[in-house]
């Protein structure tokens, strides 16, 4: 079905630079920005994964989450982050005309949407979002909007994933069956939100113990600040050492590291990826195609753009229209300030 895509009848504008630029009036703030645009006065930022917020410390004036400033002081040092606003879920902010309300994406420690509204109209920036509840998060609110700019990192219609008690029990059978055969179970998954999530279920349904890599490690004591119960050991300790050279623990590694334990292991990765790629348990912190379709349908908005821009979201945008038969475009494929 082909829509004739009108101009919004509205001065609040989006734009795709570097980040999710909006304009309204004199006012022109940005969302996830990857650089410093000097026109923007200020960036939002929804959560500390670098495809969102490499740009963020370059903004003088800006809102996050306490816990994702937490998260991304571990790539930029404290220092850089000081400078920060903070936000937290529930919360309402002003900036000139604009009201922003901030709500739960469900996504990873701190994740957050931003509702972003004139008296006229009304923007939902979802940034990464996950739709099902899990051992560490909540499901991303449905906050309903006129233009919905939607996270397609799992946009096509391959990428349907197991729930979450079938994905748990295959994970714990295999890391059981690994023991069992003498070798030494190592999970790859993100850094921030994936190994922590495994943590938790291993904790959960298991007594073996646990093992990190450092960089995970770090993350899990922000987690644990945050009244994450996880119960971990750091390689780097005497007792991690002594965990992995007994051969009877899990240990969780970020997904492009090289591991070598001295010790025979068995590899899997914990990603949506591992559709892809085969070889692993496809536990993501994203929601997967029938979600992101689902989530759509719940917020009813009137036009839809799909973000990042690629492959995966011109696929969305055209399922979007399809299937819902609301107006859809890829954030790349719009003219500047529609
Ligand atoms: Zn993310």
């Amino acid at each position: 079905m082909l829509f004739k895509w009108r101009l919004l009848k509205t001065s609040l504008k989006i734009r795709f630079n570097e980040g999710i630029e909006i304009s309204y009036r004199e006012t022109r703030i940005i969302l996830d920005p990857s650089k410093f645009n000097s026109k923007c006065k200020l960036a939002l930022l929804t959560h500390a994964h670098r495809d969102h917020s490499k740009g963020y410390v370059e903004y003088s004036s800006g809102f996050a989450t306490d816990q994702t400033l937490d998260l991304l002081s571990l790539y930029t040092g404290r220092r850089k982050t000081v400078k920060s606003g903070k936000v937290r879920i529930g919360e309402k902010l002003k900036i000139d005309d604009l009201e922003i309300s901030v709500h739960d994406a469900g996504h990873i420690l701190g994740s957050v949407m931003f509702h972003i509204a004139t008296s006229e109209y009304s923007i939902l920036y979802t940034g990464d979002l996950n739709c099902v509840e899990t051992l560490i998060s909540k499901p991303a609110e449905e906050v309903p909007c006129e233009t919905l700019i939607i996270d397609s990192t799992f946009g096509y219609p391959y990428f349907r994933f197991p729930g979450r008690d079938k994905l748990y029990s295959d994970i714990i059978s295999w890391v059981i069956d690994v023991i069992r055969r003498g070798y030494t179970p190592v999970l790859h998954a993100d850094s921030i939100g994936n190994a922590q999530e495994l943590i938790a279920l291993l904790n959960k349904f298991t007594k073996i113990p646990v093992v990190t890599h450092p960089r995970i490690s770090e993350v899990n004591e922000i987690y644990i600040q945050y009244g994450f119960k996880l119960d971990y050991l750091n390689y780097n300790s005497e007792d991690g050492f002594e965990s992995v050279k007994s051969g009877l623990c899990v240990y969780i590694a970020p997904k492009n590291v090289n591991v070598s334990l001295g010790k025979p292991t068995v590899k899997a990765l914990a990603s949506g990826w591992a559709l892809t790629f085969g070889n692993g348990f496809p536990l993501s912190d994203h929601a997967d195609y029938p979600n992101l379709i689902n989530y759509v349908a719940n917020v009813k908005p009137k036009r839809v753009y799909t973000y990042p821009d690629g492959y995966s979201s011109r696929v969305l945008a055209g399922r979007i229209e399809k299937v819902l038969n609301i107006p859809a475009r890829s954030i790349g494929d719009i003219s500047p300030f529609l």
